[in-house]
């Protein structure tokens, strides 16, 4: 089964086309970093009209790249439809349902959450859960328990165990269960600037990611450890940093535990996470109606 699926939540305008939720068959991202650094973060109006101005040619790139000549020859069309920009989603999820009007095929909305979970199958087809999963991004910073396809879990306890290290940065929420929240550690780096002007910048730098993946590594470790998840998996942006990915790396072998660190590609956002997502999607619940709509605060659903 071949499915197109398109992202557009956020500044990346994304197609690919997947078969069965695992082999990708191409995969188009055309990013709009340049478009939005003068402003120093996303502009959603921008990204809207950017959005209108790349959907087709990124889907024409991505069909040409699958070798597909005509929609009519793919057997689904998956959008995201959640969590992000709304003007965004909206055209990721019109174009969507364009073409399943046009051609009769079926129409699938996905959670971007679900999605970048599902990515990890696109690499690594025999993955198995339960998995404890970290996905790291820009835009979202989210732990969860896979027990099984579509049915996550939420841990709301955590046996907290504290700073390993003493290096001079707060480890922010480490007592706080599973949320993440930076802005304690942001102040605390701005005051240590301020107070000592002299410091070396890369000492700044090292320290503060140092805390952050203490603090990501643990509580990975800890949703693991209280759900019995024998596999640890990394995704989202910011998984391709390479200190995070040794530690967790560490963290698995230390615990006895798989560890699956996908490739950049399939962690940033993308098409082909889309597709991949739709495609178990397609299987648990059916086509989508085509009247839905976008959900731009959507969550994952949790069963806890
Ligand atoms: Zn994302």
């Amino acid at each position: 089964m071949r499915i197109l699926g398109i992202e557009t939540s956020c500044d990346e305008t994304a197609a690919a086309v997947v078969e069965d939720g695992r082999r990708v068959r191409s995969s188009v991202v055309s990013s709009q970093v340049k478009l939005h650094a003068p402003y120093g973060g996303v502009v959603p109006e921008l990204a809207s009209r950017a959005h209108v101005e790349l959907i087709n040619p990124v889907v024409d790139e991505a069909l040409m790249e699958a070798g597909i000549l005509d929609v009519g020859e793919l057997d689904a069309v998956a959008a995201c439809y959640g969590p992000g920009l709304a003007g965004a989603l909206l055209v990721g999820v019109s174009a969507a349902k364009a073409l399943a009007l046009s051609t009769g095929l079926p129409y699938i909305q996905v959670n971007h959450l679900e999605a970048h979970l599902y990515a990890g199958w696109l690499e690594e087809p025999d993955l198995e859960p339960p998995l404890a999963v970290l996905i790291v991004s820009g835009g979202h910073t989210l732990l969860v328990v896979m027990e099984g396809h579509g049915r996550y879990r939420m841990i709301d306890r955590l046996a907290a165990e504290g700073d390993r290290a003493a290096i001079a940065f707060p480890r922010p929420m480490l007592d706080e269960g599973y949320d993440f929240s930076f802005s304690g550690l942001k102040t605390a780096v701005v005051n240590h600037v301020r107070k000592h002007p002299g410091v070396a910048t890369p000492d700044v730098a090292a320290s503060f990611q140092e805390a952050v993946v203490d603090v990501l590594t643990a509580k990975l470790v800890a949703a693991a450890d209280e759900s019995g998840a024998p596999t640890l998996v990394l995704g989202g942006g910011v998984a391709a940093n390479s200190r995070l990915r040794d530690r967790v790396a560490a963290a698995a072998e230390a615990s006895g535990r798989r560890v699956f660190l996908p490739p950049l590609a399939l962690c940033t956002d993308n098409g082909a996470m889309i597709a991949a997502a739709a495609w178990w999607r397609l299987q648990a619940d059916g086509p989508t109606p085509l009247d839905a709509g976008i959900a731009p605060s959507l969550a994952l659903p949790t069963i806890i």
